[in-house]
């Protein structure tokens, strides 16, 4: 019998050992921190985790990282990208060199930016804008507290 695929201890080449660990759940990358016992989640799933840096295994324990979103809701909610609004994309939100701004779908304005490349989605429901759109830098109304006088 030939065991070709031998796991062999896998050591981290990485100066400091173990930079980042990354694991990898229905199909998304993960975030991971060493932990001594682990968490039933990555038992349970039988997960592994690997150095974000060099990609060998880690031999210990560790646990996805507190605060990451559960990837199941990931994997079954593929990316919207249909405003549930009425009408249409009232508002859209981009953020263009570290400002926010708002702005409308469109090609006829003076600012016009790539939705898809500038991550732009609907102010009101959250939806990614793919399209062209129009933004308005005099629009400061997402700025400004409703509550203050
Ligand atoms: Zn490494
Ligand atoms: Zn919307």
């Amino acid at each position: 019998m030939i065991k070709l695929f031998k796991t062999k201890k896998s050591a981290c080449r990485c100066q400091p050992q173990w930079p980042a660990l990354v694991s990898e759940m229905n199909g998304y990358v993960v975030p991971c921190q060493p932990s001594e016992h682990g968490s039933p989640m990555t038992k349970l799933f039988e997960l592994s985790a690997r150095c974000a840096e060099c990609s060998a295994t880690y031999p210990g324990n560790f646990i996805i990282e507190p605060g990451t979103p559960p990837p199941f809701e990931w994997a079954h909610e593929p990316e919207n990208t249909v405003c549930s609004c009425e009408p249409r994309w009232p508002k859209l939100m981009v953020k263009l060199r570290g400002q926010w701004y708002l702005g409308y779908p469109g090609t006829d304005g003076q600012l016009v930016v790539d939705g898809a490349a500038e991550g732009a989605f609907c102010d009101t429901c959250g939806a990614r804008f793919l399209g062209d759109m129009v933004v308005d830098p005099d629009d400061r109304s997402h700025l400004e507290d409703p509550h203050e006088t």
